[in-house]
């Protein structure tokens, strides 16, 4: 069973061992492990493994490496191993040349950023000024809900680290040192400053869903049109699950929505083709300072986490849309989002979402626990199956099309 949950990578490394020691007749299985960064170095498998049975038609070519300080998990579709390994080792190239790009946690254009004197125009290149302008008109969008500058903030709640709370002064002067109006971008330059001594740009949010976005280009490139990529939970799924392993021969890719808080615990089941998933929650990721919860995703209006309602799933053609606005859903909660939802539908971006509300969330007792759900109307027509809890709302209403008007005699 071709299953993938948005989990976190702890626990997708456990999946994903479980899979590669499981039944895999019929399909070419390659584990392959590079060097991790950030500290995730640790082997996650058991070294390159290879399975095969009876000739397939086409192969699944399937590999594991670290990346942006989580996995990167590939499974592409390919006339046979050769061409399946030369498309993996493009989708791996392009994952390192965007971390390259991207990264904080090291030297790196968007670092160089991120230390220069305020109003020093830092040459970062035309690709990550685009992308930097295209970031924080996200944030206008949003409302500032997402907000690609939020980077003083994560130092204030040290969230890299173990997690602290800030004291109120610390706090002003974090909010003060975020926004949009903190960075000067000139696409048409290739250049950027930052205009006040303590702002940052953090990549978390946007980050993993623009390396799929340029991974899906690459994957085009080398005629690979069937294809799942999985980076540290989000979803790309192109074209087909040709295996027949996700459940249906030939049909779109099935992707599994785990429970906002029991994140082993698939909830609803989708199906999806063309199509990035991502979603925003706080388990695992969440620290505990002063004995109270400190989430991850931050209101950048106030500074402090964003309330912890559940999660937001966003399915969107475009992997960079997803991993935005399941941040910004987050962070703006379940009515505000769907209305954000709605009026960016009718301005024509493309993405549906779907959240998990925990209505036991202020509650410790565990049975109290009571999971509802909120979608955008076409949320509905990707679900194959729901916990019943949340069913009512995620199963598709059953429309029989429009009768032919019955013959007359
Ligand atoms: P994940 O990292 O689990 O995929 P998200 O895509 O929602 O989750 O990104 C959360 C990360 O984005 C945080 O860890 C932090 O680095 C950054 N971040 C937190 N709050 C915001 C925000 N309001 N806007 C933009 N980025 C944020
Ligand atoms: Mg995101």
């Amino acid at each position: 069973m071709r299953l993938r949950l948005n989990l976190s990578p702890k626990q997708m490394s456990k999946m994903h061992r479980a899979e590669a020691t499981g039944p895999g007749a019929g399909i070419l299985l390659a584990v392959i492990l590079a060097s991790g960064l950030f500290g995730l170095a640790a082997p996650v498998g058991g070294g390159a493994e290879e399975k095969s049975g009876a000739a397939p038609a086409r192969e699944l070519v399937e590999r594991r490496l670290a990346s942006m300080g989580t996995f990167l998990d590939v499974a592409v579709v390919a006339a046979n191993r050769e061409t399946g390994l030369a498309a993996s080792e493009r989708v791996v190239a392009e994952a390192r040349r965007v971390e390259d790009l991207l990264t904080t946690w090291r030297d790196s254009p968007l670092s160089r950023l991120n230390a220069a004197a305020p109003g020093e125009e830092v040459a970062v290149g035309p690709e990550l000024a685009a992308l930097l302008a295209e970031m924080l008109r996200w944030s206008a969008r949003t409302d500032e809900a997402f907000d690609p500058t939020v980077a003083p903030l994560m130092r204030a709640w040290d969230l890299r680290g173990a997690g602290r709370v800030p004291d109120r002064s610390e706090l002003a002067a974090a909010v003060a040192a975020t926004g949009p109006g903190r960075f000067r971008v000139s696409p048409e330059l290739g250049t950027a400053a930052r205009l006040h001594p303590a702002a940052g740009i953090d990549e978390g949010a946007w980050g993993k869903g623009y390396a799929l976005d340029r991974i899906a280009e690459r994957l085009a490139e080398a005629g690979v049109g069937d294809a799942l990529i999985d980076l540290g939970g989000q979803t790309l799924a192109l074209g087909r699950d040709p295996s027949g392993a996700s459940g249906a021969s030939g049909k779109a890719w099935r992707i599994g929505i785990a429970h906002p808080r029991e994140r082993q615990r698939p909830v609803a089941m989708l199906s999806v083709s063309n199509l990035s998933a991502s979603t925003s929650a706080n388990s695992e990721r969440g620290r505990t300072a002063g004995g109270r919860p400190i989430g991850h995703e931050l209101d950048p209006h106030t500074g402090e986490p964003a309330f912890d309602f559940g999660s937001a799933t966003v399915l969107a053609p475009s992997a960079l849309v997803a991993d935005v606005l399941s941040t910004a859903f987050f962070v703006l909660g379940p009515e505000k989002g769907l209305a954000l939802s709605e009026s960016l539908r009718r301005e024509g971006v493309a993405q549906e979402v779907l959240f998990l509300i925990d209505r036991g969330a202020r509650s410790h007792a565990q049975d109290s626990r009571r999971l509802e759900a909120l979608a955008s109307p076409g949320f509905a027509q990707h679900v194959v199956s729901a916990d019943p809890e949340i069913a009512s709302v995620l199963t598709p209403a059953v429309t029989s099309p429009p009768q032919p008007d019955p013959p007359r005699h």
